[in-house]
């Protein structure tokens, strides 16, 4: 009988939180959530989903983090679409000769209410990762109304990732 067979696979977890302010819209997983009458601070779009995102990428493929990657003092990722940062860490990831297994994701926030734009969130991943859609699930939490989540002050991300060798 042939022995288990591993294939070449890693794990990374990212983590993101952004305050939230009035006078931004607010960017989740990519996506403008359009009934949010507020946004979240930051020196890029603070797209807090992407940023968990980027984090949990470039810890499977031992890339350090987010701000080594895109300084928040550089000029260049002044209001930048998060979008962008992370494809630029996805062909670096495809560069290394791995590929995403699959993500899971949680959103906290207390509002606007996330179970309707889940899906869009979702299928917004999929394509920007360029992988099937059940390779990509979106949680949404509220914060019970305790802690900063809760009180709306911030909105956070958490995510962890799978990927595999080619
Ligand atoms: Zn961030």
């Amino acid at each position: 009988m042939a022995g288990l067979q591993f294939s070449r696979i890693r794990i990374g977890e990212g983590h993101d939180t952004h305050r939230t302010i009035s006078g931004r819209p607010l960017m989740i997983g990519g996506v403008q959530i359009t009934d949010a009458d507020f946004g979240l601070d930051g020196h890029s779009d603070a797209d807090v989903l992407l940023h968990a995102i980027i984090d949990a990428l470039l810890g499977a493929t031992g890339q350090g983090d987010i701000g080594e990657w895109f300084p928040n003092t550089s000029e260049q990722w002044k209001d930048a679409d998060s979008a962008k940062m992370l494809l630029a860490v996805i062909h670096s990831v495809r560069d290394r000769d791995w590929r995403i297994v699959n993500l899971d994701c949680t959103i906290h926030a207390e509002r606007p209410r996330m179970e309707a734009w889940k899906p869009v969130i979702r299928s917004r991943l999929a394509g920007l990762l360029d992988v099937p859609l059940d390779s990509v699930n979106v949680k949404a939490k509220s914060g019970e109304k305790v802690g900063p989540v809760g009180r709306g002050e911030s909105i956070s991300a958490d995510v962890v990732v799978l990927i595999s060798g080619l």
